[in-house]
C-alpha cells in the first residue's frame, strides 16, 4: 500500500470529486434528509431527469441521468427534490476558493470536479499526499461535504484513483503501481473509451486493459489508426496532457479562405454551417460549453469584419452555433452583397458543463439535440466512435 512517502519525481496531479454533490448539497441544508434516499432533477410524478442520486438513492439502482419516471419506479419512497442551481453554485465557489490556495493550478471539469498539479507546491506543503488530504480535511471542516482525491503523477492515474472507493474515497496511485493496477481494469476505464469504443474493443476480443499490451502494435493501428499509440500509452499509464486553468482556454475557432472570392449567399452560408459543426463538435471534445460566438468576415481588399453574439444561454450544440452563425452573416455583417475572401467561426467565454452531474432541468427539445449530435460525433470522421479525447483545448 502506499504512504506519505510516495514519491511523484515528475508532476504530481490530484482530481478531486465532490460525493453525490447536488444530493449532498441538499443533505447539507436539510439534515432530516440525511441518511435517505434522495434525488435532484426528477418529479415524483416521474417527469424529467436525476441530475444526481444520494448514495442511499444509488442503493436502489438509480444514476444521474436517469429518467425520473424509472427513478421511481426503482426507488418509490424516495424523496425527489427540484433542485437549487444557485445554491450549488454557491457551494462549488466555496471549494474552488479552497482549491485555489494551494495552487493557481486548478482545471475544472465541472461544477464539483477538477484537476489540480501540485508539482510545485510541495515544498510549501509537503507531500502530494498531505496536500490532497488537507484539502478534503478543510472541505469537510468548513463546508460540510464530502470530496473524494485521488493522487497520482498525471491527470488519467487521478482521475481514476479518485473513482475507486468513492464516495469518501482517498486514492493514491504510485508510479510504479499504474501498470499492474491498470493490467485488471475493464477496457472501459480507459480515458475516452465509451460504450462505443467499448464494445468495437470487446469484438477485438480486448476487454482488460491489459489485454492491449498483449495484442501486435501493427494489429492496433490497423484496427485504431492513429489513436492506437495514444491508448498504448494510456495502458501504460501515461498521459503527458497538461492541468490547464480555466483562464487560458479562451477560444477555439475554425475559419477557411477560399481559392476564389465567394459572394453567393447560399454557398456563403453553406460553408459557414460546416465550419459552425466543426467549432461544435471540438467544443464537445473539449467538454466545454460557449457563451459567445463571433462570426469572422474578410472581403477581397483584406478588410476584416468580427461580430459577436451572446448566447442566451452557454451551449455547445450543433443547431445553437450554426443559427447563430447564420444570423450574424446575414442580420449583423452588412455584407451587402460584397464577396468574401475568407471565414470563420469563433466559440469564446468558454465554461465547463455540469459535466457527470448531469442536466438540471433538460429540455426535451435540447436533449434530442444533444442525441443527435452525440451521434454524429460518433459518427463523424474514422476514428470519430473511438475515443473522446481529453481537454487539451486550442
Ligand atoms: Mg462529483
Amino acid at each position: 500500500m502506499p504512504t506519505e512517502t510516495t514519491v511523484f519525481p515528475d508532476r504530481a496531479i490530484l482530481h478531486l470529486d465532490m460525493d453525490a454533490f447536488y444530493a449532498s448539497v441538499e443533505v447539507l441544508d436539510d439534515p432530516s434528509l440525511k441518511g435517505k434516499p434522495v434525488m435532484v432533477g426528477g418529479t415524483p410524478e416521474g417527469r424529467g431527469v436525476v441530475a444526481a442520486a444520494s448514495y442511499e438513492a444509488r442503493a436502489f439502482g438509480v444514476y444521474s441521468a436517469m429518467s425520473a419516471a424509472r427513478a421511481v419506479k426503482l426507488c418509490p419512497d424516495g424523496i425527489f427534490l427540484r433542485g437549487r442551481m444557485d445554491r450549488y453554485s454557491e457551494i462549488s465557489q466555496q471549494v474552488f476558493a479552497i482549491f485555489g490556495d494551494y495552487t493557481p493550478l486548478v482545471e475544472p471539469l465541472s461544477i464539483d470536479e477538477a484537476f489540480l498539479d501540485v508539482s510545485g507546491c510541495r515544498r510549501l506543503f509537503g507531500s502530494a499526499e498531505k496536500l490532497g488530504r488537507a484539502i478534503k480535511a478543510r472541505i469537510l471542516e468548513e463546508l460540510g461535504l464530502v470530496i473524494s482525491v485521488g493522487v497520482a503523477s498525471n491527470k488519467f492515474l487521478a482521475k481514476l484513483a479518485s473513482d475507486l472507493e468513492k464516495p469518501d474515497g482517498f486514492v493514491v496511485i504510485a508510479p510504479d503501481e499504474a501498470r499492474a493496477l491498470l493490467a485488471d481494469l475493464p477496457i472501459r476505464k480507459l480515458w475516452g473509451v465509451g460504450k462505443v469504443a467499448e464494445k468495437q474493443m470487446h469484438r477485438f476480443g480486448i476487454r482488460k486493459v491489459g489485454d492491449l499490451l498483449a495484442i501486435p502494435a501493427e494489429r492496433l493501428i490497423e484496427q485504431f489508426g492513429d489513436h492506437a499509440a495514444h491508448l498504448l500509452e494510456l495502458a501504460v499509464g501515461f498521459d503527458e496532457r497538461p492541468v490547464i486553468p480555466v483562464h487560458e482556454a479562451k477560444s477555439i475557432g475554425n475559419e477557411t479562405t477560399f481559392r476564389d472570392d465567394i459572394a453567393d449567399a447560399d454557398q456563403l452560408q453553406e460553408i459557414l454551417d460546416q465550419l459552425a459543426a466543426k467549432v461544435a463538435r471540438r467544443l464537445r471534445a473539449h467538454g466545454f460549453l460557449a457563451r459567445t460566438v463571433t462570426l469572422k468576415a474578410r472581403y477581397a481588399d483584406f478588410s476584416t469584419h468580427t461580430r459577436s453574439e451572446t448566447l442566451p444561454s452557454p451551449s455547445d450544440s450543433s443547431i445553437d452555433i450554426r443559427d447563430t452563425t447564420r444570423s450574424l452573416l446575414t442580420g449583423k455583417l452588412d455584407r451587402r452583397g460584397r464577396p468574401l475572401r475568407l471565414i470563420g467561426v469563433t466559440a469564446s467565454n468558454l465554461v465547463h458543463p455540469g459535466g457527470g452531474q448531469g442536466q438540471l432541468f433538460p429540455d426535451p427539445g435540447r436533449e434530442r439535440d444533444r442525441k443527435l449530435d452525440r451521434i454524429m460525433d460518433e459518427v463523424h470522421g474514422k476514428y470519430g466512435p473511438m475515443l473522446r479525447r481529453g481537454s487539451d483545448p486550442t
